[in-house]
């Protein structure tokens, strides 16, 4: 699905360097180069303030935490997500209210998320899905008058421009109270292990953040609230500052290779090519069709012996896993959610992929349908 054999082949010379650098340096932990991404990051995105973490997961929980949410506050999310953004909810004792989504982004539906407020709803968690943004304006509007938290779940949309109805852009992930990111080695902007990071404008929750990730520790070994350990190395800071200055041809890279899969499979009945919303840029994290009139695990299986990898992400809504299983949830409650489980299918999209293995991609997805 991913080639980051080639993708590090083509910037070796200086990671290997920084990474060397690091290890001579031995300021493993909260290094300069931590800082010195940290603030890479803020100017990229044009934040005030980035907290790195170990991994996105701890970011949404960090988030959280930080925005005080108690056992039984309810935290509105889709059912169609990778589950770390349900797992945080549900982990803090927090009550996950799942909404569907939109058919053609994959994003939260405002619409689903204002019917589903509450008096106990707390926070949202839209999820910029597969590299596009949700439609934030609608959901900081609903937000902003039920007196709710927005908490972006960028793990998938890391560069991706959000673009307002006045024409204004801001990056995914800096439009809600707290956004959260993950540097998976898979991740638009990965590292070469675990990392990730907490982005907000807000100078008090900024401050809350890093006490919190610290082991709920401001001045040394004074403990004001309960906190985590979760840091990110020096030496995967150093990594991700040189590839985060490669992060936008990265994202045109991945474009390139989407305009040529939308190319090869636009005009087929079996298939729909990723939706492009006019108020999003798209990076790509995925590529994903929905497929019609095929068993798409037999689609799957056909690639996999012709050596193409394909993914589904992802076959099994959050509402119908057995670790979420909530009587107030049963098959057919999200319709959207459910039809695309049943129907989507990701192809390799990456920053590696050159024609030739473009064309063979394509040419064993539509070969499956000629022969079936
Ligand atoms: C990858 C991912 C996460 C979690 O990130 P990790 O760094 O693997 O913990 C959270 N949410 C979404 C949507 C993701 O894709």
């Amino acid at each position: 699905m991913v080639d980051l054999k080639r993708q590090y082949e083509k910037i070796q010379e200086e990671v290997d360097a920084a990474v060397l650098d690091v290890i001579k340096s031995t300021k493993y932990i909260n290094g300069p180069e931590v800082k010195a991404f940290q603030q890479d990051l803020e100017s990229y995105l044009g934040v005030r303030h980035v907290i790195p973490c170990a991994n996105g997961t701890d970011a949404l929980q960090v988030a959280m935490m930080a925005l005080d949410l108690k056992p039984g506050d309810e935290v509105i999310t889709t059912s169609f997500t990778f589950v770390a953004t349900v797992e945080v909810i549900s982990l803090l004792g927090l009550t996950p209210v799942l909404v569907d989504v939109d058919p053609d982004t994959f994003n939260i539906d405002p619409d689903a998320f204002r019917k589903a407020i509450t008096p106990k709803t707390k926070a949202v968690v839209p999820v910029h899905l597969f590299g596009q943004s949700a439609h934030m304006q609608p959901i900081m509007d609903i937000a902003e008058s039920h007196g709710l938290y927005v908490i972006e779940d960028n793990a998938q949309a890391i560069g991706a421009d959000y673009i307002f109805s006045d024409g204004t852009r801001k990056k995914t992930g800096t439009i809600g109270h707290i956004g959260c990111t993950s540097f998976f080695p898979a991740k638009n902007l990965g590292c070469y292990g675990d990392g990730g990071a907490i982005f907000t404008n807000d100078d008090d929750l900024a401050k809350k953040l890093r006490v919190m990730v610290n082991h709920g520790m401001d001045v040394r070994y004074y403990h004001d609230e309960v906190g985590v350990n979760s840091r990110l190395d020096s030496i995967q800071a150093a990594i991700l500052r040189i590839k985060l200055r490669r992060l936008d041809q990265y994202a045109q890279d991945r474009r390139k290779a989407a305009a040529y899969y939308d190319n090869a499979f636009g005009d087929h009945p079996g298939l729909a090519i990723p939706y492009r919303a006019d108020y999003s840029t798209h990076v790509f994290h995925q590529y994903t069709l929905k497929t019609s009139g095929i068993d798409r695990f037999a689609l799957q299986e056909y690639l996999m012996t012709n050596e193409v990898p394909a993914m589904i992400y992802y076959p099994v809504p959050m509402h119908l896993q057995k670790a979420y299983h909530d009587p107030r949830y049963s098959k057919g409650d999200f319709p959207v959610t459910e039809a695309l489980s049943d129907r989507v299918i990701s192809l390799p999209m990456h920053t590696e992929l050159d024609e030739e293995q473009l064309a063979y991609i394509a040419d064993k997805v539509l070969s499956f349908f000629k022969n079936k």
